[in-house]
């Protein structure tokens, strides 16, 4: 996660956030939690990562045992992501219990679901962002989802929370197909009040390994970089680029920023950990395959001091290849999702911005 606002003022409302993660991290090894609360969802998008059995899921009871567990270790916030989490009809009860005990969340839907009544109980539960999809043009977006029409609901949606005073973020998906229509994109909904946006590099797991071959370039991120500064500082909102951790060691040197309060930009096990719809813990909600416990079976903090994975994580120094050697490693270390898809949890970033693909002998 890179926020460009945060790594280029030091001081917006995201990096009071990021601080405080850090000082989770650091006090409990847990910062901040993506939760895939189901894999039931009403869209089929093409790069979606989750898919889980509905009987493996956790019940209201199992899931409010974690909430509590999130809460005991002073979580500053949680993604409730999915699948779909409103397919799971105790969202609003769980919002609510991490509302009363000061856990911002954030709910990360596809927006279709979400009219006027949907909109105000999360208001209500105190929801801090509902992070909703925009992946191009109306056609695009439709094709992406696989459902026509949710292009239009998701559009509306955003409108419906930005009139009903929610915070909105607009999250999309960049690779090849929608790199052309994404700064148009942007500026058009932070002119209508969207405060954050979330751009998302392409990484082949789950469905998403049909889209092989379809990642935007080096030099295309470079110049995508430059209108996503341009963005922050026109407009002041926030810009988050997920699958991407290079992009922080690049913008640092590119704009001669000297912020020092910085956590990992692949923050996979070095502050985020995810959980599974069915409960397992995982460094991050794109290593479905890395389990390293079970909320169902074991406490996280359990999970996280007896974690050979985390370990190994936690270690980017001994990295191989370009990340181990790397000057940036403790702030970057290279997405270990993509490392992982190459083969090895330890290996590589194929995609970093820092080094020319001649660098890239493992
Ligand atoms: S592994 Fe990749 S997607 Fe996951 S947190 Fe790290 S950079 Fe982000
Ligand atoms: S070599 Fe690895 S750790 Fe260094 S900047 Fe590139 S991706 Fe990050």
């Amino acid at each position: 996660m890179v926020h460009i606002a945060s790594l280029l003022y030091g001081k917006t409302e995201v990096a009071e956030v990021e601080k405080k993660c850090l000082n989770a991290y650091k006090k409990h090894g847990v910062g901040e939690v993506i939760w895939l609360l189901t894999g039931d969802c009403n869209l089929r998008c093409s790069h979606c990562y989750v898919g889980a059995p509905r009987s493996e899921e956790l019940t209201t009871a199992e899931a409010m045992r974690v909430v509590k567990e999130l809460v005991d270790l002073d979580i500053p916030v949680v993604f409730l992501s999915g699948g779909e989490p409103l397919m799971r009809k105790d969202v609003f009860k769980i919002t609510k219990a991490f509302n009363e005990h000061g856990v911002l969340t954030v709910l990360s839907c596809n927006g279709t679901l979400l009219n006027r009544d949907v909109v105000a109980k999360l208001k209500k539960c105190g929801t801090w962002f509902v992070a909703i999809p925009i992946y191009g043009s109306q056609q695009l977006h439709d094709a992406i989802t696989g459902v026509c029409g949710s292009y239009e609901l998701a559009a509306k949606a955003i409108k419906t929370c930005i009139d009903e005073g929610l915070n909105v973020c607009v999250k999309t998906l960049v690779f090849s197909r929608s790199y052309a229509y994404i700064p148009d994109l942007l500026r058009r909904y932070a002119e209508v009040g969207v405060k954050a946006f979330y751009l998302c590099d392409l990484i082949e797991v789950g469905r998403a390994h049909l889209l092989k071959g379809n990642r935007i370039t080096s030099e295309q991120w470079k110049l995508l970089i430059e209108r996503l500064v341009e963005l922050v500082k026109e407009y002041g909102v926030e810009v988050d680029i997920g699958g991407l951790p290079s992009a922080a060691p690049y913008i640092i040197k590119r704009f001669n920023v000297s912020n020092k309060l910085i956590s990992p930009s692949c923050p996979a096990g070095r502050g985020l950990l995810a959980i599974s719809p069915s409960g397992k813990v995982l460094p991050c909600n794109f290593l479905l395959d890395v389990e390293l416990g079970d909320v169902k079976s074991a406490k996280l903090v359990d999970v996280i001091e007896s974690s050979d994975a985390l370990k190994k994580l936690r270690s980017p120094q001994m990295f191989k290849g370009p990340c181990g050697r790397c000057e940036f490693n403790e702030l970057c270390g290279g997405c270990r999702a993509k490392a992982y898809v190459l083969g090895d949890l330890e290996g590589y970033d194929p995609s970093c911005l820092i080094l020319d693909e001649n660098s890239f002998s493992p």
